[in-house]
């Protein structure tokens, strides 16, 4: 073994590091093997300590939208660290980045966010949101969906997606019986069972917190309206909806999923507004930043002006604030057309790939985002999710590895493309998909 394979870096992490990893799908559970250990991303690629390369379809889970390491992203990036990596102190490019924010998740006449408060993780922006919920409405429970993963705090890892789908856990050991009891999990697309929570607890519900588009479970987009029915049930019942676009915000369209259904590109989408909304992600582009944001009268229930506190020593980091406007103002119009259209030919070919070995799967959209579930028929929730062939998938993912193509580590994870994703980078993916597909057949 060199000095230099992934075996020895997991090995030598696994000694200092529970599971070698600093979060926990990274570790291949689900799928076998050896993680890679990167040492760079640049465009369309990373590349790991063997020196091997890889076309990338993580993207660091979503951040890297213009490609890993874009040059104007670094510059800025190098530009603000020369100023000062930190402050303790507020900056004027925080203001800066809440105005492009503002302006940019409007749509006509709907200008969902008021106000913006930044942290730096996603987890802290839905944790936050669902305090403000509370202090606003003055209320303790809080619905959200089977499958949707909006981070690792207390209240929000009752059947989470993302590794805790991965790792087949039902929630958290550490979270005590009174916290998981204030949290009502209800089936995804399911408005009845919304309706029935709110008929029984109505007065109790401080807010309904949804992924906009859900991609923490493989990607599930909403059933036609979903949405906005939500808004109008908590409207009616006086609490809050809170929409967590930590994923896709900016990356499926320049205002995030809301944006595409209040400008009617989800058909029979527009009409309705979230109260409060949470990004990540790409926000920071590439470096920790997040924010939530949302009606003025609720943002100002938030320390200094009202009751709900909520703080941050590296909040609205210069350095991260450099490289989110930055990417920001780099995603273009155009840009998320080279998505949209890098996805369109993606997911064909790997459907096409899949039916040509007789693989029954079912072609999972939100926007440019994708990903595969091995069922017949297209899941509606996530217990359809979870009864998919996923043993189908491993073998495909490593067939992909082996190609030089770096897919997400599980199959309840979206696939993530760039604007670098250019047709060399491509036609790599579409040339390892044959045999990937073949492994996937023969699992
Ligand atoms: N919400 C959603 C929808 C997410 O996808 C994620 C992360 N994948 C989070 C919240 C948590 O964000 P972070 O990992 O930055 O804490």
């Amino acid at each position: 073994m060199s000095d230099r394979s992934n075996e020895h870096y997991f090995t030598r992490a696994k000694q200092s590091i529970p599971g070698g990893v600093n979060s926990p799908v990274r570790a291949y559970g689900s799928v076998g093997g050896t993680p890679r250990f990167l040492v760079g991303a640049q465009g369309a690629y990373v590349t790991d300590t063997e020196g091997r390369e890889y076309v990338d379809l993580v993207a660091s889970w979503g951040p890297a939208i213009l490609g890993h390491t874009h040059p104007e992203v670094l510059e800025a990036v190098q530009q603000a660290a020369a100023r000062g990596l930190s402050f303790g102190a507020s900056t004027p490019g925080e203001t800066e980045l809440a105005e492009l924010v503002r302006e940019r998740v409007s749509v006509g006449d709907a200008h969902p966010i008021g106000k913006l408060r930044m942290v730096s993780t996603g987890t802290e922006a839905t944790m936050t949101a669902i305090r403000l919920a509370r202090g606003y409405t003055g209320r303790d429970l809080l619905v959200k969906f089977a499958g949707h993963y909006h981070g690792h705090s207390d209240s929000l890892l009752a059947e989470a997606g993302s590794g805790v789908a991965t790792l087949s856990m039902p929630g958290s050991a550490g979270i005590t019986a009174e916290t998981a009891a204030q949290t009502l999990v209800l089936p995804y697309n399911d408005l009845d069972a919304v309706r029935a929570a709110f008929d029984e607890h109505g007065p109790r519900i401080a807010a309904v917190i949804v992924e906009s588009a859900a991609a923490n479970m493989g990607v599930l987009a909403p059933q036609r309206g979903f949405n906005r029915s939500l808004s109008e049930i908590t409207r009616r019942n006086g609490s809050l909806l809170i929409v967590d676009e930590v994923l896709t915000g900016f990356r499926v369209g320049p205002a995030g999923w809301w944006g595409l259904e209040a400008a009617n590109v989800v058909p029979d989408g527009g009409g309705w507004q979230p109260d409060l909304i949470t990004f990540g992600k790409v926000i920071g582009g590439g470096l920790p930043l997040a924010a939530l944001g949302g009606r003025t009268e609720v943002m100002d229930y938030l320390a200094p002006l009202g009751p709900v506190y909520q703080a941050g020593t590296l909040s609205g980091n210069p350095v991260a604030v450099a490289a989110g406007t930055a990417t920001l103002r780099l995603a273009t119009p155009a840009v998320y057309e080279t998505l949209d259209a890098v996805a369109d030919q993606l997911s064909v070919a790997v459907s096409d790939a899949l039916s040509a070995e007789g693989v029954e799967h079912s072609v999972q959209r939100a926007g440019s985002l994708f990903s595969f579930a091995f069922t017949p028929t297209a899941p509606l929730n996530y217990d359809d999710v979870r009864a998919q062939q996923a043993w189908r998938y491993p073998p495909f993912f490593h067939a992909m590895l082996d190609a030089g193509v770096n897919l997400p580590p599980s199959v309840f994870e979206a696939w993530f493309v760039t604007a670098a994703h250019d047709e060399t980078a491509v036609s790599r993916i579409l040339d390892a998909l044959p045999a990937a597909a073949k492994a996937a057949a023969a699992a």
